[in-house]
């Protein structure tokens, strides 16, 4: 008998150490229960239970990303307003020169090549998807920016906008650096659509410039500069640009307006068009 129980003890303490192994674990994965619990507790408490249809609630991380790469796409020709231009006031000539200054990598992935020719139907598309599904377009010629005669020309027959490649030798237009700064957003839902509402805070500079100010007028007519980033940093100021810009930020706040963005959606993010912008 005695013999068997000093043979016993090593799968005894093995059966003890397997024991406490288990119960470590058991304890361990009710806390982390527990505790994920009480951090999913403040949204459970926000979700619409109240009488109201509509829903306010934080612009989630990938959504803010999402917002942000989505209002990038239309700096190149929207800051050119400066903050003064309703959506429903844009002329024909205003919504084909939009398309027309769409950033080169989303002309690429719309297939858009003037020069060959784009379809009205294809610009009208796009522009729903800009603007929303009531925007309309009326086909007229667009002027070049160095308002040197018309680039865009309208071929009624074909339905197609060609570039007039012949009459403007020239370069192409150089948009103006356009730097974005977040700094809140709101999400309202109700049962139909959701829209986004963002506070974004701008910084302007010319092409290849590195002096830079709070509004694209101001960046065009050199007022009021904030602040040049190679007399600040010298020649980082062009190779470690937006880690200068956002300490200048932290800096200058208070110095830049605020532009605020509205978006709507009757679906994600991703499919959010502009409605609004105003400074
Ligand atoms: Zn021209």
């Amino acid at each position: 008998m005695k013999r068997r129980k000093e043979k016993d003890y090593p799968v005894m303490a093995l059966m003890a150490l397997l024991t406490i192994f288990i119960v470590t674990f058991l304890v361990v994965a009710i806390i982390r229960t527990v505790s994920s619990f009480q951090a999913e507790e403040p949204s459970a408490v926000e979700e619409p239970d109240e009488p109201t249809s509509e829903h306010l609630a934080a612009i989630s991380q990938v959504e803010q990303e999402i917002l942000l790469d989505k209002l990038a796409i239309y700096d190149d020709y929207f800051v050119t307003f400066d903050g003064q231009k309703k959506i429903e006031d844009l002329t024909d000539v205003e919504k084909i020169t939009f398309i027309d200054r769409l950033p080169i990598e989303v002309q690429q992935e719309k297939g858009l090549d003037f020069e060959a020719g784009v379809p009205l139907e294809t610009i009208q598309e796009l522009l729903r998807e800009y603007f929303g599904p009531d925007i309309t377009l009326h086909p007229v010629n667009c002027p070049c920016f160095l308002g040197d005669g018309d680039y865009l020309i309208y071929d009624a027959t074909t339905r197609t906008y060609y570039a007039d490649t012949d009459g403007h030798g020239h370069g192409g237009y150089e948009p103006y650096q356009v730097h974005n700064f977040y700094v809140d957003g709101v999400k309202t839902s109700n049962e139909n659509s959701i829209t986004y509402t963002l506070t974004i805070k701008k910084a302007f500079a010319a092409p290849n410039s590195s002096s830079y100010y709070s509004s694209y007028t101001d960046a065009l007519e050199k007022n009021n500069l904030l602040f040049d980033l190679y007399t600040l940093y010298g020649e980082k100021a062009y190779t470690d640009t937006s880690r200068l810009l956002s300490v200048q930020y932290e800096k200058n706040k208070g110095l830049f307006p605020g532009y605020v963005y509205t978006f709507t959606t009757n679906s994600t993010a991703e499919e959010a068009y502009l409605v609004n912008l105003k400074k």
